[in-house]
């Protein structure tokens, strides 16, 4: 009895942080959405590397205070399946360091996490993973931004034994590759001639080919010469975002399902949002105006001040696990249940522009809730929690395979 309670007030607790008022939480469902996360397949495309990865003396066995994501809130959350992201900024690449610090990055993650063989593994395949070992979390390497790649098709097959299995092929600029969503300049008009011949020798090396951050034009482009199904790692739908390039438009939504690619929703403000969308860019544009009026360096501490105060008296809209849902439900009205899947960005945006209720990686529970509440079979969430990108990975190595 006192266990049953005590259990119901720590359901309440939960709940009360995801913005549902409480006469809508259904207790037994929310009991349902626990039970399902720990049983099912959960694969989150999207984490950026956590701070403590680069503490040689972070206790793994602690919860991480600055990071939203760690070993324990991993597993109270249910997740099988991390893909962390090797990431290499603009800057670097302006600087000609971007395969150098990429490298560094894959030799600290594969340092860091070989320590913990009960808990960590670093996969290459689908196959290397049992779905019934829910103690392990298994860890694939995803590269953002192809500026490591150079222009050079040996810097791809080096990836390729390091264990790249994904590459968001831009970042915020152009690069050798293509252009990028962001980006006012296009250099190429889609992808260069390089990007065009790399896009093939991924299909060749079964590396998905992710098309978060790039432009439309690349996106065309890539449609034009893949063979395999594409992946979006962490982009939403532009529908509820119009005219902000960096999510996916409804025609590029469907034109990924008949590749039979997914896209995976991440959870921030400003990627599911109007009204933090049009807000987030405001502000980005005021500190701008300010860092320029005053003649700042983007890295002065006068210029940081302002940008840290700024965005602390202008807030965003606050999005919730409800928008997220609403951009699973378009996707799934657009072209079906088999298309998407979830890129939560954690550790990518910072934490005043996370999703409330999907705060960090013990929070997939509450999202799992709110697909049930929406009626969502048991079968339609391990597709969209897992199984629809297990697919697409599958397939890529399949189609890898066959070009042999
Ligand atoms: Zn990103």
């Amino acid at each position: 009895m006192l266990r049953n309670f005590m259990k119901k007030l720590l359901l309440l607790i939960i709940l009360t942080k995801i913005s549902f008022s409480q006469e809508d939480i259904n207790l037994e469902l929310y009991q349902k959405a626990i039970d399902l996360s720990k049983e099912i397949l959960i694969i989150d495309t999207h984490i950026d590397l956590p701070n403590w990865i680069f503490n040689e003396n972070f206790d793994v066995n602690l919860i991480s205070q600055e990071d939203q994501f760690d070993f324990v809130r991993a597993k109270q959350g249910g997740l099988n399946i991390a893909f962390l992201s090797i990431f290499t900024s603009v800057t670097q690449a302006s600087l000609g360091k971007s395969k150098e610090r990429a490298d560094f990055l894959i030799n600290t993650v594969k340092n860091n996490l070989s320590k913990f063989p009960d808990k960590f593994k670093i996969i290459t395949s689908f196959n290397e993973i049992d779905t019934t070992n829910k103690e392990i979390l298994y860890v694939v390497l995803g590269m953002e931004n192809g500026s490591p790649i150079e222009d050079k098709i040996e810097n791809l097959i080096h990836y390729h034994k390091e264990g790249i299995k994904y590459i968001t092929l831009t970042h915020y600029k152009s690069n050798l590759i293509g252009d990028s969503a962001n980006d006012s300049i296009k250099v190429w008009n889609g992808l260069s001639e390089f990007g065009k011949n790399l896009i093939k020798e991924m299909n060749r090396y079964g590396i998905m080919i992710d098309v978060s951050h790039i432009s439309d034009s690349t996106f065309f482009d890539i449609i034009e010469i893949t063979s395999a199904p594409i992946i979006a790692s962490h982009s939403a739908c532009r529908y509820f975002t119009p005219g902000f390039e960096r999510n996916l438009s409804d025609d590029i939504i469907k034109e990924i399902a008949k590749k039979r690619g997914v896209v995976q929703i991440p959870f921030a403000d400003f990627f599911l949002r109007e009204d933090a969308n049009k807000k987030f860019i405001q502000n980005e544009i005021e500190v701008e105006k300010f860092i320029k009026e005053n003649y700042l360096g983007h890295n002065s501490r006068a210029a940081e001040e302002f940008e840290l105060n700024y965005w602390k008296e202008n807030p965003l809209p606050k999005s919730s696990v409800i928008d997220v849902a609403n951009h699973i439900d378009h996707i799934v009205k657009l072209v079906g249940i088999d298309f998407v899947g979830i890129g939560s960005d954690f550790n990518g945006v910072r934490t005043e522009f996370i999703t409330s209720g999907l705060e960090d990686c013990s929070k997939y529970p509450n999202l799992i809730y709110e697909l049930l509440r929406r009626n969502y079979s048991v079968e339609d969430i391990k597709k969209i929690m897992g199984l629809n990108f297990l697919r697409v990975w599958k397939e890529v190595e399949e189609i890898a395979n066959g070009l042999k």
